[in-house]
């Protein structure tokens, strides 16, 4: 039985387009199974070269003539991931600022399209900046902030909504994949069910974008916003992007009124107005050497292209699964993650009364880095980019030993 699955293990290895991928990472001295890049992906060649750079050729050089080019930084970035990764014509994506940020901009210039509307609506099982930044706008505005009831390890449907839709909703912030049990969402359902009753669709990609192929302009989705430090690989502290529909834009305001979304920012002129596009989205002095960090680690991404990545994810949670199946489930472990492909994103949930004591363990003594989630929730997140088939195995065995001895 094991040789089989080694053999079949084996197989997938050798046949993986994406294989010499895994060398255009850096690798640690101890040699981690890393199973933890939806939290923080790993140093790429390119993001390392392009970030010493920065700093050596640009800082060093160039002072401040650098901002003849950082300018443009931000949306440059943006206009490659919206056309390589979230199905976004230009114009319509930045790189700017936090994921939390961009949420508080997004979320603000969403009401102000529709100023007579007083409830906000919420995922109950969402990431908890998410909530947070509502739950802060609401009691700032004085609206009301509705929390979804949801099933955390299922996609949310549209039974879900319906006893919390009615005219007076503004708009909702979904997770496309929730990051606590993988299950993704369909966005395209989303923005149609909110959009029938006049409200507003804030996507939040985090731990979407990379993972999954997304379509933000062909599902109709009004606003997004989302990590590059995740399955892109930018780096901590690598900023966030921030999606706004360009039908939106020029009716839109955005509640920081920072000098770089001026309309002539050098002008350094009395009063604010705001530029045309989706610049009037960024707020001040932008990360430089994380974005030339971020520039560096997209392109890895981009080499591989989304829909490989996506193959291979699938075929290495199914793997996971079947796996989880032969060895874990008898162990007592239940699959918190949808066995449907289409409804998951790319990592799985393993839930088991003692996760928090297994999860240190398989680091301690099998060098094997997941990570853990209350109550008791393991995140097991191969990375297609730099997880072989044979890390998957050898991470689901691991747990089994810790749980076993
Ligand atoms: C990781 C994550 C965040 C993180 O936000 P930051 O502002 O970068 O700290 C927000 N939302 C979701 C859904 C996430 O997965």
């Amino acid at each position: 039985m094991v040789a089989e699955v080694t053999q079949r293990i084996d197989q997938l290895d050798q046949s993986d387009v994406l294989a010499e991928f895994r060398g255009r990472f850096v690798s640690d001295a101890s040699g981690i199974n890393y199973l933890d890049g939806n939290s923080l992906g790993r140093l790429s060649h390119d993001a390392r070269a392009s970030i010493l750079s920065a700093i050596d050729d640009e800082w060093g050089q160039e002072l401040i003539r650098g901002w003849e080019h950082w300018t443009e930084l931000s949306s440059q970035l943006g206009d490659v991931l919206g056309s390589e990764l979230l199905g976004a014509e230009p114009g319509q994506v930045v790189v700017s600022d936090s994921t939390s940020v961009n949420l508080y901009k997004t979320i603000l210039a969403a009401l102000s399209l529709v100023p007579n509307r007083r409830v906000l609506l919420v995922d109950a099982n969402d990431f908890p900046t998410d909530r947070y930044i509502l739950e802060g706008i609401a009691a700032a505005h004085g609206l009301e902030l509705r929390l979804m009831a949801t099933a955390m390890n299922d996609p949310i449907s549209v039974d879900d909504f319906a006893p919390y839709l009615d005219d007076d909703v503004a708009l909702v912030v979904v997770s496309q994949v929730n990051y606590r049990s993988g299950a993704l969402n369909d966005l395209a359902r989303i923005a149609y069910t909110i959009h029938s009753v006049g409200g507003m669709l804030v996507a939040d990609l985090s731990h979407s974008v990379g993972a999954v192929p997304i379509a933000l302009d062909d599902d109709d989705v009004d606003f997004a916003v989302g990590c590059t430090y995740k399955y892109l690989n930018g780096g901590p502290g690598s900023p966030a992007f921030l999606y706004a529909r360009a039908r939106l834009q020029s009716e839109l305001t955005q509640p920081i009124w920072g000098w770089f979304s001026a309309l002539d920012q050098f002008q350094m002129g009395p009063r604010y107005e705001p530029a045309p596009g989706i610049a009037r989205f960024l707020v001040g002095t932008p990360p430089v050497l994380q974005l030339q960090a971020l520039k560096g680690a997209l392109g890895v991404v981009c080499d591989a292209g989304i829909e490989r990545l996506r193959s291979k994810s699938i075929a290495q949670t199914q793997l996971a699964i079947e796996l989880f199946d032969d060895y874990l489930a008898p162990e007592g472990f239940r699959l918190a993650s949808p066995r449907e492909v289409a409804q998951r994103g790319g990592h799985l949930t393993f839930e088991h009364p003692d996760a928090l004591a297994f999860s240190h363990a398989l680091f301690v003594d099998h060098r094997v880095l997941v990570d853990y989630r209350v109550p008791d929730r393991i995140r097991f997140a191969p990375s297609p980019l730099y997880t072989s088939f044979a890390q998957v195995y050898e991470g689901v065995m691991a747990l089994r030993e810790v749980a076993t001895r």
